[in-house]
C-alpha cells in the first residue's frame, strides 16, 4: 500500500486552542493518520503520515474547512508511516522567537521569493543567505554558503542577530527553514529590526528540493525532518556530503540518539562507531547503566566491560 506524508502549516487565529486540538485528535485518528500536529491561537502546524486515500481525505476536509481557506500541504511518497502514534497539542505559540511583542506573519513578513529565484538570488555577491533552523539541522544539509548562527535553538535566532548586525547591515537577507512556517515569522521580525531588503524561501527547502527548475541545487547534504525518516534528498542534480561523523568527523548522514536515554542527543555516526561507543554519545553516556543499545542488543556484561575498558584507554591515550 502506497503512503504520503504531509506537512502543512496555517497562520489564522483559532480561538480556543484546547478545544480545537482535542477535536481535531479524534478527527485525525477516525483517519488512522499519524503524526504531530500544534495548535496555537496564531494557527496550525502539522505533519502527519497515512495511506494515500485517508491522506486525500484529510486534505480535502481541511481545504473545506472556513478556517483553513487556501492551505497548502507539501506532500511526500512513503512506503509505510513516518511516526508511530498521533498527537495534536495546544500550544502558546506555533513558532518561538521569545518575543516579548509577538510577530503576526499575516500582518508583517518578509518577500516571498519563489524556488527558481531564490536558486539565482542566493548566489549573488550582496546577498546572505540565513538558515533559520538549528544547528544540528544545518549539519546534515544547507544551502551552499548559507551562514549557520551559532544557537542552540531558533528562540536565539533574534539574539544572534542583534549581535552580528555588522555583518547583515546593508545586504540583501535570504532566509530559509524546512516548510516555511519559522521564516514567516523570522523574516517578519527581522524587518520589524530595521533590515529593509528580506526575503524568504516560499514553502521551504521541501517545495525548493521539488521545484521543476530550482531541481534542489546549490544544496549540499541531506534535509533534516522531524519524523521517522531523519533525513531526506533535497538536491536533485547531484549530491555532496557535507555531515561529519560524532566521532571521527569522516563523512557522515546516519543519524542516531545517543542510548543514554537521560541524554538522547541525536549525533551523526557510521554504524561501526555506535558499535564501537555501544551507541553513547560520550564515554559517559557508553557506561549509563541504562544504555538501550546495550539492552536492545542483549550485550553480555563482559563484552560490554571489554568495549568500555577500550573506550577509556583510547580517551586516556588523547
Ligand atoms: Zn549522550
Amino acid at each position: 500500500m502506497k503512503y504520503q506524508v504531509l506537512l502543512y502549516y496555517y497562520y489564522v487565529d483559532i480561538e480556543d486552542p484546547e478545544a480545537f486540538a482535542s477535536e481535531h485528535l479524534e478527527l485525525c485518528r477516525s483517519m488512522d493518520l499519524k503524526g504531530r500536529i500544534l495548535v496555537a491561537e496564531e494557527g496550525i502546524n502539522g505533519t502527519v503520515s497515512g495511506t494515500v486515500e485517508d491522506t486525500e481525505k484529510y486534505m480535502a476536509y481541511m481545504k473545506e474547512h472556513p478556517l483553513f481557506e487556501g492551505i497548502t500541504f507539501k506532500i511526500d511518497e512513503e512506503e509505510g508511516h513516518a511516526f508511530k502514534k498521533m498527537h495534536v497539542r495546544p500550544r502558546p505559540e506555533l513558532v518561538n522567537l521569545s518575543l516579548e511583542d509577538d510577530i503576526n506573519p499575516r500582518e508583517l513578513t518578509g518577500e516571498y521569493v519563489a524556488p527558481a529565484d531564490f536558486l539565482e538570488q542566493m548566489q549573488d555577491e550582496d546577498t546572505i543567505v540565513l538558515d533559520a533552523r538549528n544547528t544540528y539541522e544545518y549539519d546534515v544539509g544547507h544551502f551552499r554558503g548559507a551562514i549557520r548562527p551559532e544557537v542552540e535553538t531558533f528562540r536565539d535566532l533574534p539574539d544572534w542577530v542583534r549581535e552580528n548586525r555588522d555583518m547583515l547591515e546593508g545586504k540583501r537577507i535570504l532566509t530559509y527553514c524546512t516548510g516555511g512556517i519559522r521564516c514567516e515569522k523570522f523574516s517578519g521580525w527581522l524587518k520589524r529590526e530595521g533590515f529593509e531588503d528580506v526575503g524568504q524561501l516560499h514553502g521551504g527547502i521541501v517545495t525548493y528540493g521539488k521545484d521543476p527548475v530550482a531541481k534542489g541545487q546549490n544544496w549540499d547534504g541531506m534535509m533534516y525532518v522531524f519524523d521517522e525518516r531523519l533525513t531526506v534528498p533535497v538536491n536533485q542534480v547531484e549530491h555532496n556530503i557535507v555531515g561529519r561523523d560524532h566521532f571521527d568527523g569522516t563523512p557522515c548522514e546516519r543519524y542516531i540518539n545517543c542510548a543514554n536515554p537521560d541524554c538522547n542527543d541525536q549525533i551523526l555516526a557510521s554504524e561501526e562507531n555506535e558499535a564501537k561507543h555501544l551507541g553513547g554519545c560520550s564515554l559517559e553516556c557508553s557506561k549509563h547503566s541504562r544504555n538501550r543499545y546495550i539492552i536492545e542488543n542483549d550485550l553480555s556484561p563482559e563484552y560490554v566491560e571489554a568495549q568500555i575498558k577500550k573506550l577509556e584507554e583510547e580517551a586516556y591515550a588523547q
